[in-house]
């Protein structure tokens, strides 16, 4: 039996943009019909007069591990955070912790009609990661984060890395229905050794998945980048062949001219994650000249630890607000803004012949949307009014492949207070591990 919403406004982000007082009928997975006045034959009806029904919201850079570090870690320069911080923490997750700490963020995003993310994974137990992803009913991309060199308490052995990450694949990729797909997480490139990027490179090529890593999020960063390597970010990406659609870049804050031709002779992806940016002080992308350039440009909150939310209405908010100081008031609209949070990040992820519109033959994603708020009317402008004003508590229901995610504002497929009480405890947990790890070194 299908299901048919009805009546409702469509935004439809279709290649016409097109906004439709109507239906949508899907069947299984899939959008099979949009329009006006679909006959009912026995389908499940949905009424969604008065309200507003979108693209399901991409995330496209999360840290699900971090989740349980959310305000423990504030107010420092990102090397500094990453070492005392942010790094011990992730090295401490057991099982347990881990998974509530995806839980926590899942829960968070689905809520905010986040229904698909590309998140960078851990070191350790990311099997935890994958399960709880498809546990939630959430899409996305996910992959043990690889780290090789650098700093010397989180590396870890190239070969062994490799091999955990084939058999991961192996395991997870195109897995339930095709919404579990793995991606290629090399840290970035301090914490990766030339050898393990040749690998990446060959693993993204036998397998086409997308590689998903940082760049040029600080300037000490880049400094360092280039002090060690001889090129900068953005060329040692293009000198090892790494420069591909399938190369998704978060940041991309601190780039040179020559760079930013570089990202779009190769259609680089920019996962771009203003709160972040902001609150760990690193600076301001240039998204406008992205999108002049042609390069896509999509939107992620990073981790919980840096931002220190998990909202696309947020990120959506800061990123037009972010540029208006910098470039000028009328330097990126609404609408490029609401398409860098639906069709950006499915084109990130290499899906946007699945995801990010509501067309027919799309995989059934989205979120329903009552906007009828004290915060949010009125308004003329859709767009403007989601990205300036609407909050995450307009968020009615959430579909993921043609299935509620969440219903009248109630994840399905979690106990919100048991995500709750497990987070608060496994963080105590975790503390103590840390505290007897970071006990033992100094020992040593
Ligand atoms: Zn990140």
């Amino acid at each position: 039996m299908g299901l048919l919403l009805k009546d409702a406004m469509i935004i439809t982000q279709n290649s016409g943009k097109d906004l439709i007082k109507g239906d949508i009928l899907i069947e299984k997975d899939t959008i099979s019909q949009v329009g006006t006045n679909i006959p009912v034959t026995g389908h499940k009806v949905y009424q969604l007069d008065g309200l507003v029904v979108t693209p399901g919201f991409v995330q496209s850079h999360v840290h699900l591990c971090q989740t349980l570090f959310r305000n423990l870690s504030d107010d420092l320069e990102l090397l500094e955070w990453l070492k005392q911080n942010i790094w011990p923490l992730e090295m401490s997750h057991d099982e347990e912790s881990l998974r509530a700490s995806a839980r926590l963020g899942l829960t968070e995003m689905l809520l905010n009609g986040t229904t698909c993310i590309l998140d960078m994974g851990n070191a350790r137990h990311q099997e935890v990661i994958f399960q709880e992803m498809a546990a939630s009913g959430i899409r996305g991309a996910s992959g043990m984060v690889m780290m090789d060199t650098g700093e010397q308490s989180y590396q870890q052995e190239t070969d062994q890395l490799l091999a955990s990450t084939r058999a991961l694949i192996n395991e997870w990729h195109n897995s339930h229905n095709g919404c579990i797909k793995y991606a290629l997480a090399p840290r970035f490139v301090l914490s990766c050794s030339p050898k393990l990027w040749s690998e990446v490179k060959k693993l993204s090529d036998e397998f086409e998945l997308i590689i998903h890593s940082h760049c040029s999020e600080n300037k000490t960063e880049w400094q360092e980048i280039k002090r060690l390597t001889g090129y900068s970010n953005l060329e040692y990406f293009v000198r090892n062949q790494l420069a591909s659609p399938r190369l998704c870049l978060a940041h991309c804050i601190w780039v040179s001219a020559k760079e930013i031709q570089m990202m779009a002779d190769y259609h680089i992806n920019v996962l771009h994650c203003p709160g972040a940016n902001l609150k760990l002080g690193s600076g301001i992308a240039p998204t406008p000249e992205f999108l002049k350039k042609g390069i896509n440009v999509s939107l992620g909150s990073d981790g919980a630890a840096c931002n220190n939310n998990l909202d696309i209405f947020n990120e959506m908010r800061l990123a037009a607000l972010i540029q208006k100081p910098k470039s000028g008031v009328t330097s990126l609209s609404a609408g490029e803004v609401f398409d860098m949070a639906t069709i950006g990040g499915a084109k990130s992820l290499g899906m946007s012949d699945e995801i990010g519109s509501i067309e027919p033959g799309k995989k059934a994603d989205l979120v329903v949307l009552d906007l009828n708020k004290v915060h949010s009317i009125p308004a003329d402008d859709i767009y403007a009014q989601i990205v300036y004003s609407v909050r995450a508590n307009s968020v009615q229901h959430v579909m993921v492949d043609g299935k509620w995610v969440v219903y009248e504002r109630k994840v399905q497929n979690y106990s919100e207070k048991q995500v709750i009480d497990d987070a608060w405890k496994q963080i105590q947990l975790l503390f103590a591990r840390e505290k007897s790890l970071s006990e033992i070194s100094k020992e040593v």
